[in-house]
């Protein structure tokens, strides 16, 4: 049997392989995951490549850790690319470890996590990306074309570990940064290093809540001052304690004063725990899609239909509670069908603001058949990451996939106007890589993100050749203005620092 890591050259030299194949025949060349984007950033018209099959990992060992990190060898593990978070999980588990955060479900790829941002809502931990502490690339098909990047502030393996997988290494904060939300576009990610840490639970508490209340702790994080308390989640004094996860669940178009509110506390981990999945299996509260979807079942399929009865429905009441691992609270996507997902990130001191700015717009000029969500993120330090307020309120529009009619406005109509109206409300604005959006509308990058946008292709344009910045190009990365080649590049810019 050949060994992990003779395995894992053997890809790598099959993929230089296929990158070679597609730069003859001049085509284009992405890879993908699990493809749960819904914008089209996993596309290619030429060729594309499914990852989910490459997914070996690596434990790290003390002797392979730099002689400058501040990192722990036993959280770090190396991860191949097509691993999907329940994998990785599992890889986790078994050595009494778990992932930082993950999105609600668990069947991303960990490459497809990074390259589009994917997040949850824990307050404090960022997203997916932000645990990501090294980046194996292929981004040509010559030998110095496997690289090894790590940030030079916060290194973590020595170059030793990169030369068992002929990688040249690069650590450079600017250059890491800008590979970590890469839309798929900085060469192939053939493997990451993923911190994790000492397996945790989560207690998971779902209540209908005072919308004020859910709105003023979404704007101010501020869970020590204000009258909603969970019955032992208090610190000494009774004042409330900041949890690991908030998420809040609005339907637009009823108005009963309550939202309902998610939140989840860390615990020490403890061997003996009731089973969660009574509770996680018929929570209807774990996702803005499965909660629709489940809405919608209780309807005839015409959307006009359920659209009517979604003026009527009031989000169920609950009051649920769960207790389980990371791993096993963010379980199994329960939804596979046709569905929509457009998410604009904000600054959390503007969400209240946003959201009735798109509640508003929904009930004008909609109706469409979704509910909204709103959930948490940590600034992240990834160049390109739609978490760049200080902490980002995601806010979320999911439902089920409609047809445009007389009635009825179209997505591609609504999506565009969703940006519309932000902007004439002057409320800065990011959206998720991997959602619906109107991905077309004039400027869209230059307005999310200003000089970032160019940092951002300076460091892919010093990294690849043209040849293969084109290769690694879709339809996406043109119609938003990312593909081009920067040309005044600082000669030092991706040095090894
Ligand atoms: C049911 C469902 C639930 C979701 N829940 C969440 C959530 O909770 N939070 C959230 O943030 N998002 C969520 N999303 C969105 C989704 O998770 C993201 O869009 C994510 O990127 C999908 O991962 P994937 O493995 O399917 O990647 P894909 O969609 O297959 O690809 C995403 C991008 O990664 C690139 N890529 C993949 N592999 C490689 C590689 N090896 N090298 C270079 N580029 C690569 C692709 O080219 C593409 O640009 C959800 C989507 C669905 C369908």
């Amino acid at each position: 049997m050949p060994s992990t890591v003779d395995c894992y050259n053997d890809a790598a030299l099959e993929m230089q392989r296929l990158i070679k194949e597609a730069l003859d025949n001049n085509h284009g060349f992405r890879a993908y995951g699990s493809r749960w984007s819904m914008s089209s950033i996993a596309h290619n018209k030429d060729r594309m490549h499914y990852n989910a099959y490459m997914n070996l990992s690596f434990p790290i060992l003390p002797q392979d850790m730099h002689s400058n990190t501040g990192y722990n060898s036993t959280n770090l593990y190396f991860f191949q690319c097509g691993n999907t978070v329940k994998e990785i999980s599992q890889v986790f588990e078994k050595n009494g470890k778990s992932l930082k955060v993950s999105g609600a479900s668990n069947g991303q790829t960990i490459a497809g996590c990074i390259s589009t941002g994917v997040h949850g809502s824990a307050l404090n931990e960022g997203s997916v990306q932000d645990h990501v502490v090294g980046i194996n690339l292929i981004i040509g098909p010559n030998p110095e074309d496997i690289v090894y990047l790590e940030r030079h502030t916060k290194p973590a393996l020595n170059n030793a570990f990169a030369h068992k997988f002929n990688a040249r290494v690069i650590r450079n904060d600017g250059l890491f940064n800008a590979a970590l939300v890469s839309l798929g576009s900085f060469g192939f990610i053939h493997g990451v290093v993923v911190e994790g840490e000492d397996l945790y639970l989560l207690k998971r508490y779902v209540r209908k809540i005072d919308k004020n209340v859910a709105l003023k702790l979404s704007e101010t994080m501020d869970f020590k001052n204000t009258d909603f308390k969970i019955e032992g989640e208090t610190d000494v004094n009774g004042k409330g304690n900041t949890p690991y996860h908030y998420k809040v669940f609005i339907n637009p178009y009823i108005d009963d004063g309550k939202y309902v509110v998610e939140l989840m506390y860390k615990k020490p981990y403890q061997s003996s725990y009731p089973d969660p999945f009574t509770t996680i299996d018929k929570s209807l509260y774990r996702d803005v899609i499965h909660l629709l979807i489940q809405i919608s079942r209780k309807f005839p399929k015409s959307i006009p239909w359920f659209i009517k009865k979604l003026q009527k429905q009031i989000l169920p009441d609950v009051n649920e509670e769960s207790l389980g691992t990371l791993y096993e609270t963010f379980w199994d996507a329960p939804y596979k069908g046709p569905a929509f997902a457009c998410s604009f990130g904000v600054d959390v001191k503007d969400c209240a603001r946003t959201l009735e700015v798109l509640v508003d717009l929904t009930k004008k000029e909609g109706p469409i058949p979704g509910i909204y969500a709103m959930r948490f993120i940590k600034k992240s330090e990834a160049t390109l990451s739609f978490a760049k307020f200080s902490t980002t309120c995601m806010i979320e529009i999911d439902g089920v996939l409609w047809k445009k009619s007389k009635k009825l406005i179209g997505l591609e109509e609504f999506s565009k106007r969703m940006i519309e109206v932000l902007q004439q409300n002057n409320i800065p604005f990011t959206i998720h890589w991997g959602k619906n959006s109107s991905w077309d509308f004039p400027d869209l990058v230059a307005c999310m993100y200003g000089d970032k946008a160019k940092e951002w292709k300076s460091y892919r344009s010093a990294l690849l050749s043209k040849e293969m910045q084109t290769l690694f190009s879709n339809d996406f990365l043109e119609h938003i203005g990312l593909s081009e080649n920067e040309s005044d590049i600082p000669e030092d810019l991706i040095v090894s620092l």
